[in-house]
């Protein structure tokens, strides 16, 4: 058989220890009380949905998402695999085709406003039109206690929800969810601990006027209210930044430090890795890429790698950035092209023979993290990684 991959490309390796690693650090942090959901959106933060998934599935209690095509794929994963199904939520929406497969599948949904009432008529219509069965569909009602995204406002709340007792038959509320706004970008927690208020008050209300016979769940904290707010427990959290390896910001980072008296050791699952196309000598006064933007002051060892901003390499580093080789820092010299970049290997190599670069990740005692790779981009870590291009390969490289 032939490899479909392109053996000249760009690569991603994944440490399966590192992930088990973060899940473990979270694990302690909530305690038995409180189920451990990883978010799985953004094509696993950009390390590959399918790779993380086979790592994620079996040490998480439940599953997030934000596409029901997703949550197909985490069914067929595990019937492949003949695995017990985990919960799988679907947080983003979804038509009524899809919400009748994903009752048929046991997969949750996030209802997020008053267009379901006409989305469930219309799957419950389409089920009996085809006399395929409707199992109940089990469904979180998502609040906006501050965020002003999707969900349900607090006022009149009462007679919003009203409309699902109706709905019964086909949907079973599951739980009441909220969703926080800028618990990452403060050291003080006053507008989440409002939030956290609102989300309490609403589950009260809902609990109330549902009136079911069993207990709403309840959830609200992400990666960085389930590390530094206690009170956002709840039932569950939904944590993607984290468990990945990464901080959400500075200020939870320092958060930790007080709320938990340490610094959780949380390690960057995902490194990214490219092979020199080619190396070659250029003679002083050379100028090299795109706009003669830069110009060689002596002659220059130089390593062509193709790896460009396709791949997610953000053209705006030109200028600022640099590569790992051989554990040296090694300059990108001129700008990022759309395929390719060129790196200065004058004092990284000995010779012209084939070298691999690492662009985020660690090579011998030096590290370029995707905090930094996210300063040089003017934009934060999430974003670097979710735009990882999602056609090169992701390798598991540990267990
Ligand atoms: C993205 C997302 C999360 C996870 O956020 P992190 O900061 O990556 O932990 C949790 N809940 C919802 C609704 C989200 O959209």
């Amino acid at each position: 058989m032939d490899n479909p991959y392109p053996e000249h490309a760009a690569w991603i390796e994944l440490s399966a220890k590192a992930f088990k690693n973060n899940v473990n650090i979270y694990r302690n942090v909530l305690g038995s009380g409180t189920l451990l959901g990883s978010v799985l959106k953004g094509n696993a933060y950009g390390h590959g949905f399918q790779e993380s998934l086979s790592i994620l599935h079996p040490l998480v209690d439940l599953i997030f998402v934000i596409s029901p095509i997703d949550a197909y794929k985490i069914r067929k994963y595990e019937a492949l695999n003949s695995m017990a199904q985990k919960r799988v939520v679907v947080l983003g929406p979804i038509s009524a085709h899809e919400a009748l497969l994903c009752a048929q599948q046991e997969i949750e949904v996030t209802i997020a406003d008053a267009s379901w009432e006409s989305l469930i008529l219309e799957t419950q219509a389409w089920a009996a039109e085809r006399s395929s069965e409707f199992k109940k569909l089990k469904g979180h009602i998502h609040v906006d206690t501050g965020l002003g995204r999707e969900g349900f406002t607090l006022d009149g709340l009462d007679k919003k929800v009203e409309f699902l007792k109706k709905l019964s038959p086909w949907l079973h509320v599951q739980g009441v969810m909220t969703h926080f706004s800028n618990v990452e970008d403060v050291t003080t927690q006053d507008y989440a601990l409002g939030q956290v208020d609102g989300l309490n008050a609403a589950h009260n209300l809902i609990s109330k006027t549902l009136n079911v016979p069993y207990k709403l769940e309840k959830h609200a904290a992400q990666s960085a209210a389930s590390l530094i707010l206690n009170s956002s427990h709840a039932d569950l959290v939904r944590a993607g930044i984290g468990l990945y390896g990464l901080w959400p910001s500075r200020e939870t980072k320092l958060s930790a430090v007080v709320v938990l008296q340490h610094t959780p050791k949380l390690q960057p699952a995902l490194s990214w890795k490219c092979r020199s196309q080619s190396i070659k000598w250029v003679p002083a006064g050379s100028y090299i890429g795109y706009g003669c933007s830069f110009r060689a002051e002596r002659s220059l060892r130089i390593g062509l790698f193709p790896v460009g901003y396709f791949d997610g390499y953000p053209r705006l580093m030109s200028g600022n950035a640099h590569v790992l080789v051989n554990g040296h820092r090694c300059k990108i010299l001129g700008r990022v092209m759309m395929n390719h970049i060129i790196v200065d290997l004058t004092d990284a190599t000995s010779d012209e023979s084939p070298v691999v670069a690492t662009l985020l990740g660690r090579d011998g005692g030096e590290n370029i993290s995707a905090e930094l790779l996210a300063e040089w981009a003017q934009t934060i870590n999430y974003e670097i990684v979710a735009r990882i291009g999602a056609h090169l390969k992701r390798l598991v490289v540990d267990s």
